[in-house]
Protein backbone atom coordinates (compact mmCIF):
# COMPACT_ATOMS: atom_id res chain seq x y z
CA UNK A 1 0.00 0.00 0.00
CA UNK A 2 1.45 3.65 -1.04
CA UNK A 3 1.24 6.43 0.77
CA UNK A 4 -1.58 8.07 -1.17
CA UNK A 5 -3.86 4.97 -0.95
CA UNK A 6 -3.18 5.48 3.26
CA UNK A 7 -3.77 9.17 3.20
CA UNK A 8 -6.79 8.52 1.30
CA UNK A 9 -8.34 5.94 3.78
CA UNK A 10 -7.84 8.49 6.53
CA UNK A 11 -9.23 10.93 4.78
CA UNK A 12 -12.41 8.81 4.17
CA UNK A 13 -12.30 7.84 7.42
CA UNK A 14 -12.43 11.16 9.27
CA UNK A 15 -15.08 12.45 7.00
CA UNK A 16 -17.40 9.26 8.03
CA UNK A 17 -16.55 10.08 11.71
CA UNK A 18 -17.48 13.50 11.50
CA UNK A 19 -21.33 12.47 9.41
CA UNK A 20 -21.53 9.93 11.99
CA UNK A 21 -20.83 12.14 15.38
CA UNK A 22 -22.55 15.34 13.62
CA UNK A 23 -26.09 14.86 14.67
CA UNK A 24 -24.77 14.01 18.40
CA UNK A 25 -23.27 17.38 18.30
CA UNK A 26 -26.23 18.75 17.27
CA UNK A 27 -28.39 17.28 19.68
CA UNK A 28 -26.06 18.22 22.64
CA UNK A 29 -25.41 21.73 21.74
CA UNK A 30 -29.15 21.61 21.75
CA UNK A 31 -29.33 20.61 25.29
CA UNK A 32 -26.52 22.26 26.46
CA UNK A 33 -28.32 25.32 27.75
CA UNK A 34 -29.95 23.18 30.34
CA UNK A 35 -26.98 21.29 31.03
CA UNK A 36 -24.70 24.29 31.28
CA UNK A 37 -27.79 25.62 33.44
CA UNK A 38 -28.05 22.56 35.93
CA UNK A 39 -23.90 22.57 36.22
CA UNK A 40 -23.63 26.26 37.17
CA UNK A 41 -26.18 25.92 39.94
CA UNK A 42 -24.74 22.26 41.28
CA UNK A 43 -21.31 24.45 40.87
CA UNK A 44 -22.88 26.84 43.32
CA UNK A 45 -24.50 24.61 45.49
CA UNK A 46 -21.66 23.54 46.71
CA UNK A 47 -19.69 26.06 47.25
CA UNK A 48 -22.61 27.64 49.17
CA UNK A 49 -22.64 24.35 51.70
CA UNK A 50 -18.77 24.43 51.09
CA UNK A 51 -19.56 28.21 52.57
CA UNK A 52 -22.31 26.83 55.11
CA UNK A 53 -19.69 24.22 57.13
CA UNK A 54 -16.95 26.88 57.12
CA UNK A 55 -19.39 29.15 58.64
CA UNK A 56 -20.30 26.42 61.48
CA UNK A 57 -16.54 26.20 61.84
CA UNK A 58 -15.76 29.63 62.52
CA UNK A 59 -18.44 30.07 64.95
CA UNK A 60 -17.11 27.10 66.91
CA UNK A 61 -13.65 28.02 66.93
CA UNK A 62 -15.32 31.49 68.55
CA UNK A 63 -17.22 29.90 71.15
CA UNK A 64 -14.28 27.47 72.06
CA UNK A 65 -12.12 31.13 72.21
CA UNK A 66 -14.70 32.28 74.35
CA UNK A 67 -14.72 29.15 76.72
CA UNK A 68 -10.96 29.39 76.90
CA UNK A 69 -11.18 32.55 77.80
CA UNK A 70 -13.57 32.44 80.53
CA UNK A 71 -11.83 29.54 82.18
CA UNK A 72 -8.56 31.56 82.08
CA UNK A 73 -6.71 29.34 79.71
CA UNK A 74 -6.14 32.52 76.93
CA UNK A 75 -4.75 36.17 78.18
CA UNK A 76 -6.71 39.13 78.48
CA UNK A 77 -4.85 40.60 76.44
CA UNK A 78 -4.63 37.60 73.55
CA UNK A 79 -8.38 37.62 73.84
CA UNK A 80 -9.51 40.20 71.57
CA UNK A 81 -6.93 40.23 69.02
CA UNK A 82 -7.75 36.46 68.04
CA UNK A 83 -11.53 37.37 68.65
CA UNK A 84 -11.44 39.78 66.01
CA UNK A 85 -10.06 37.85 63.89
CA UNK A 86 -12.79 35.30 63.65
CA UNK A 87 -15.30 37.40 63.84
CA UNK A 88 -14.00 39.19 60.89
CA UNK A 89 -14.18 35.95 59.14
CA UNK A 90 -17.43 34.81 60.01
CA UNK A 91 -18.73 38.21 58.51
CA UNK A 92 -16.65 37.72 55.46
CA UNK A 93 -18.38 34.27 55.10
CA UNK A 94 -21.67 35.53 56.45
CA UNK A 95 -21.33 38.49 53.47
CA UNK A 96 -20.36 35.31 50.55
CA UNK A 97 -22.99 33.29 51.67
CA UNK A 98 -25.46 35.84 51.09
CA UNK A 99 -23.93 37.04 47.48
CA UNK A 100 -24.15 33.20 46.41
CA UNK A 101 -27.82 32.66 47.65
CA UNK A 102 -28.41 35.91 45.43
CA UNK A 103 -26.43 34.57 42.66
CA UNK A 104 -28.78 30.98 42.87
CA UNK A 105 -31.73 32.79 43.50
CA UNK A 106 -31.30 35.08 40.22
CA UNK A 107 -30.66 31.66 38.03
CA UNK A 108 -33.40 29.67 39.48
CA UNK A 109 -35.30 32.78 38.55
CA UNK A 110 -34.38 33.55 35.00
CA UNK A 111 -34.40 29.55 34.21
CA UNK A 112 -37.96 29.13 35.42
CA UNK A 113 -38.74 31.93 33.42
CA UNK A 114 -37.32 30.31 30.40
CA UNK A 115 -38.82 27.39 31.70
CA UNK A 116 -42.38 28.64 31.72
CA UNK A 117 -41.92 30.36 28.33
CA UNK A 118 -40.54 27.18 26.70
CA UNK A 119 -43.42 25.15 27.97
CA UNK A 120 -46.10 27.98 26.87
CA UNK A 121 -44.69 27.77 23.31
CA UNK A 122 -44.12 24.21 22.51
CA UNK A 123 -45.82 22.58 25.55
CA UNK A 124 -42.71 20.36 25.86
CA UNK A 125 -41.71 17.72 28.19
CA UNK A 126 -39.04 19.44 29.42
CA UNK A 127 -37.45 17.47 32.30
CA UNK A 128 -37.98 19.49 35.51
CA UNK A 129 -36.81 17.22 37.99
CA UNK A 130 -33.54 18.56 38.78
CA UNK A 131 -34.18 22.46 38.35
CA UNK A 132 -37.33 21.65 41.12
CA UNK A 133 -35.05 19.32 43.57
CA UNK A 134 -32.67 22.11 43.63
CA UNK A 135 -35.76 24.87 44.30
CA UNK A 136 -36.86 22.04 46.98
CA UNK A 137 -33.16 21.93 48.57
CA UNK A 138 -32.77 26.06 48.74
CA UNK A 139 -36.45 26.37 50.42
CA UNK A 140 -35.17 23.79 53.07
CA UNK A 141 -31.54 25.52 53.51
CA UNK A 142 -33.45 28.61 53.91
CA UNK A 143 -36.00 27.75 56.57
CA UNK A 144 -32.85 26.38 58.62
CA UNK A 145 -32.04 29.13 61.39
CA UNK A 146 -28.27 29.50 61.31
CA UNK A 147 -26.40 30.32 64.44
CA UNK A 148 -25.27 34.01 64.58
CA UNK A 149 -24.67 36.55 67.42
CA UNK A 150 -26.60 37.60 70.40
CA UNK A 151 -28.50 41.26 69.42
CA UNK A 152 -27.75 42.11 72.95
CA UNK A 153 -24.26 41.65 73.62
CA UNK A 154 -22.96 40.64 70.28
CA UNK A 155 -21.34 37.08 71.53
CA UNK A 156 -21.84 33.67 69.69
CA UNK A 157 -25.21 32.22 69.66
CA UNK A 158 -26.19 28.57 68.39
CA UNK A 159 -29.29 28.08 65.97
CA UNK A 160 -30.52 25.63 68.74
CA UNK A 161 -30.10 28.28 71.76
CA UNK A 162 -33.29 29.99 73.00
CA UNK A 163 -31.28 31.91 75.22
CA UNK A 164 -27.70 33.15 74.87
CA UNK A 165 -25.49 31.71 77.20
CA UNK A 166 -23.80 34.93 77.73
CA UNK A 167 -25.83 37.30 78.47
CA UNK A 168 -29.51 34.97 79.07
CA UNK A 169 -31.67 37.42 76.62
CA UNK A 170 -34.08 35.76 74.77
CA UNK A 171 -32.43 35.11 71.04
CA UNK A 172 -35.17 33.05 69.85
CA UNK A 173 -38.47 33.86 68.49
CA UNK A 174 -39.73 30.31 68.67
ZN1 LIG B 1 -26.23 37.94 74.78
Amino acid sequence: MDIGSLLLILAISLLAGFVVSRPFFAESSDKSTDEEITELLAGKELKLSNLMSEKERIFTTLQELETDHALKKIPDEEFPKQRVVLVHAAAKTLRDIDELEVEIKSILKETSVQKKGASLAANAGIPNEVLEELIAARRRSRSEKSAGFCPHCGKVIQSSDVFCPACGSRVSAS
